[in-house]
């Protein structure tokens, strides 16, 4: 595990995230949002990990911009924007949620009142399901729900799910957190009147990719090369390669790799209640006497 490069991933992601809190981006496309944020990360002498999801109101995660989305973020809404750094494929996962209606402040206290729960409870050895449990009742303590199929995660070099979860709710079972991985936590909260659970929507704008086996069309497997030469198995945009290829194309192509299932698409997740859902997300790494939490505001 390449420690350094977590932290220096981390203070990034760190600044770019308290940046994007403290600004007003109400009047903003989402378009200008991601690409504005992804820029900021670039700057900064670190690369995206993925890219930034903006998802508004309902829509718990997983939206990205499409090239030149229209869509403006409102005087009434609350935006998820979730952002990855990496470098040497060390990343740091953080989320922030902005809110610029009051009657929502409580929901996104909730979120921030969780994963800073969560955070001082980690040390080598905690349990993930204890975890899950002070979220949950830190959530529930406020007034509302956790959305219990979303999760943290284990991280690797260029993998951002790398296979252990920590739960939102208590869950029987799971795993002991060691000091040799990093994780994300990533509490999502939603009001009582929400089911507590997301769906997978129709919308997919992220993608990854899944093998680099030739497809046997040229163009594709172009694609295929720059996708795995500058995202590795990280998830892109459309947007991140619309600069090579005409959109057209460019939609064309991707489409034939889906089908080939050389690239998998992901789809928005939503609140099955279509009730508002707000996110706070750490990367962190345990330890003996608890825990650096690498994307922590400085
Ligand atoms: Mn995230
Ligand atoms: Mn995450």
């Amino acid at each position: 595990m390449q420690i350094e490069d977590y932290i220096k991933a981390g203070k990034i992601a760190s600044e770019v995230r308290e940046n994007v809190r403290a600004k007003n981006w109400v009047g903003k496309s989402v378009y200008e949002i991601c690409e504005e944020v992804e820029n900021e990360i670039r700057k900064r002498g670190a690369k995206c990990a993925f890219p930034v999801n903006a998802s508004i109101n309902e829509i718990a995660a997983h939206y990205t911009a499409e090239p030149n989305d229209p869509i403006t973020i409102k005087d009434t809404d609350l935006v998820k924007i979730d952002l990855g750094a990496q470098i040497n494929g060390y990343i740091a996962d953080t989320a922030v949620t902005v809110c610029y209606d009051a009657q929502y402040d409580g929901l996104v206290q909730a979120s921030e009142d969780a994963l800073g729960n969560a955070m001082s409870m980690i040390k080598d050895g905690v349990k993930a399901s204890d975890v899950g449990r002070t979220i949950e009742t830190t959530i529930k303590q406020m007034g509302y729900k956790p959305i219990a199929n979303l999760s943290g995660h284990s991280l690797e070099q260029y993998t951002i799910h790398a296979g252990k979860s920590i739960p939102n709710i208590w869950s029987i079972g799971g795993f002991s957190l060691s000091s040799n991985s990093a994780y994300a936590c990533e509490p999502f909260v939603t009001t009582e009147q929400g089911g507590g659970f997301v769906r997978n929507g129709q919308i997919k704008n992220i993608f990854a990719l899944n093998s680099r086996k030739k497809t046997k069309n040229d163009e594709a497997d172009k694609l295929l090369d720059f996708i795995w030469n500058n995202f590795n198995m990280l998830p892109f945009a459309l947007r991140w390669i619309t600069k090579e290829w005409e959109e057209k194309k460019a939609r064309e192509l991707l489409e034939f790799l889906i089908k080939k299932k050389a690239v998998q698409a992901y789809p928005v997740l939503i609140e099955v209640n279509e009730q508002r859902v707000a996110q706070a997300e750490h990367t962190f790494i345990p330890n003996e006497s608890g825990v650096i939490i690498t994307t922590k505001a400085s």
